[in-house]
């Protein structure tokens, strides 16, 4: 009897802070209208309220519409729209956002590996297919798993959730409404050998508690992903994979030669 084979390496990457140096959504309103980038930090509390209250005591199907990242980013592109700026301003403006050379290296040392490169996000497909074509890196990537962004005649910027209402993840840990990555890399973890998920934030965790043992979760110091693990040991101990820390974009391209050159 012979088993399928199983395809060598899967890479998943968060995007914001930890493919780029800024926060895309936040980035574009730096660049094009710091007006509305205010407006943005305002609105943001109200949003980590409404997750505070999700995760406490109202029922999941009452905050269905609450606002979220997406939703408010689609509202706040509304906005930028009525300002007169343009989708080619939009497309220019989000390939300055910083990023380090030390990514691509990366990139080209999982694919010389044989490995397939995923992108999960909660930033939006728009930003981040037009970003990696400023950096040249497009090609790397096989899939891009986020909120659907698309472009009006009117040239309006719309962002949609990745799962809309009423429809529901039914994960119960710390993820937004319109997201969970964990749930995103069960269904492509299957039939690869080795599993690596690189991120910062706290929407990270869910994926990482999903690798399996041999599985390596790749966590960037200094962003949510970190308090959070830090508050509860119960967090860190969800982890099954090796858990490799890093700050720099060049001591996750170490990791991720070092892990694949055994
Ligand atoms: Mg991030
Ligand atoms: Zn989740």
């Amino acid at each position: 009897m012979t088993t399928p084979s199983k395809k060598p390496l899967l890479a998943a990457f968060d995007f914001d802070f930890t493919l780029v140096e800024d926060d895309s959504d936040g980035y574009i309103f730096d660049v094009l209208s710091p007006g509305l980038r205010q407006k943005m930090t305002e609105l943001q509390g109200k949003v980590q309220w409404t997750d505070l209250v999700v995760s406490s005591k109202q029922p999941l199907t009452c905050l269905i519409n609450y606002i979220n990242t997406a939703t408010l980013q689609h509202q706040l592109l509304g906005e930028l729209h009525q300002e007169g700026k343009t989708k080619q301003q939009i497309i220019e403006a989000i390939g300055t956002i910083p990023f380090n050379p030390a990514i691509i290296t990366m990139f080209g040392t999982i694919k010389a590996a044989g490995g397939d490169i995923i992108i999960v996000s909660d930033a939006n497909t728009v930003y981040i297919d037009e970003i990696l074509k400023a950096k040249n890196a497009r090609q790397y990537i096989t899939e891009i798993v986020s909120n659907p962004g698309t472009w009006g005649p009117d040239e309006r910027l719309s962002v949609t959730r990745r799962v809309k209402p009423p429809a529901v993840h039914g994960c119960k840990g710390v993820c937004s409404l319109n997201l969970c990555k964990g749930m995103e890399m069960i269904e492509r973890m299957e039939g690869y050998e080795l599993v690596l998920y690189g991120g910062d934030g706290r929407n990270d965790h869910c994926p990482m508690t999903k690798l399996k043992k041999g599985d390596v979760a790749l966590a960037r110091t200094g962003h949510s992903l970190e308090k959070l693990v830090k508050s509860d040991v119960k967090h860190l101990e969800a982890i099954q994979a090796r858990a490799l820390w890093w700050n720099t974009p060049e001591e996750l391209l170490g990791h991720v030669q070092k892990v694949l050159s055994h």
